[in-house]
């Protein structure tokens, strides 16, 4: 394994990278790839994690109380998401999108920042769900934020105006199945992937954190960027600690002077 510190090695890397990798490019992006977008992670010192303890969904399907907690963490966390930017990371995976040499972005994320950038809907699959939207859990049914906005105000969770269902911000919650399609469809391209690159995630979250062992025990090279230490490291090719945006900034400078 050769693990890479400074700026300008871990660009020359990545970009020889994707110049070798024509296809079967697989990405899995976590919360570290949002943090220069001004989103905090969950484990980082000063991470959500450490302020607050999720709520779950056995006691959001429960208790009105829980889902009150739930519903003012979303409306907070929603200010965060609309003023945040897409980065220079978000920006080249979309670019490796647009010019084909992206097969699948897998994100841990919930903040809309891959599509901001410009992601296809078919590139990318989304394991924790959405969080700048709602569903009701019951029909599936999607809504804005905003129309859940007044019910919670008045101190009432919002139920589904079509069925009476109970309404949640669209992300897959502590507790709650993971949409199983996207698992099996993430789990497939990570078999079939040549080159599986993590981007800013802990790897400690599960069944996501599988998917780059999956991929190294098929084959892929596998590359992790990431500034902490990661349970999987011992898996990786290459691991690449330096700062992420600043990093694929880089990456984006050399691609487009080889292209000049
Ligand atoms: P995590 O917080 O557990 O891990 C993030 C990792 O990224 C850490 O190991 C950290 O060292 C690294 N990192 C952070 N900023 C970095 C930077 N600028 N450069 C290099 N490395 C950096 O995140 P996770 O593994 O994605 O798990 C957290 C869970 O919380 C996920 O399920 C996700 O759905 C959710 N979450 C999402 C968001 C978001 O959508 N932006 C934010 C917080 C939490």
């Amino acid at each position: 394994m050769t693990e890479v510190l400074d700026v300008s090695s871990a660009a020359d890397a990545l970009s020889d990278l994707f110049d070798h990798y024509s296809s079967g490019v697989v990405v899995l992006t976590g919360a570290g790839i949002s943090t220069d977008s001004g989103i905090p992670d969950f484990r980082s010192a000063g991470g959500q994690w450490r302020r607050m303890e999720p709520v779950d969904f056995s006691d959001f399907v429960e208790k009105e109380e829980s889902r009150l907690e739930d519903w003012q963490r979303r409306f907070e966390m929603k200010g965060v998401f609309e003023t945040a930017q897409p980065n220079a990371a978000h920006q080249f995976l979309a670019e490796c999108d647009a010019s084909g040499h992206l097969d699948l972005l897998i994100t841990q994320n919930i903040d809309g920042l891959h599509q901001r950038a410009g992601v296809r809907e078919d590139s990318l699959i989304e394991l924790h769900g959405n969080g700048t939207y709602a569903a009701c859990l019951s029909c599936e049914q999607e809504m804005s934020l905003e129309s859940c906005q007044e019910s919670v105000t008045s101190g009432q969770s919002p139920t589904c105006e079509r069925c009476g269902g109970l309404v949640k911000a669209a992300v897959v919650s502590f507790g709650q199945q993971l949409p199983q399609e996207a698992l099996m469809q993430s789990m497939e391209a990570a078999r079939l992937a040549h080159l599986f690159i993590v981007i800013g995630s802990s790897l400690v979250v599960q069944p996501a954190a599988q998917l780059p062992a999956l991929a190294a025990r098929s084959g892929a090279e596998f590359v992790l960027v990431n500034r902490e230490a990661t349970p999987l490291d011992d898996y990786a090719d290459l691991i690449i600690r330096t700062p992420i945006a600043e990093t694929f900034d880089q990456v984006r400078n050399l691609r487009e002077a080889k292209k000049g």
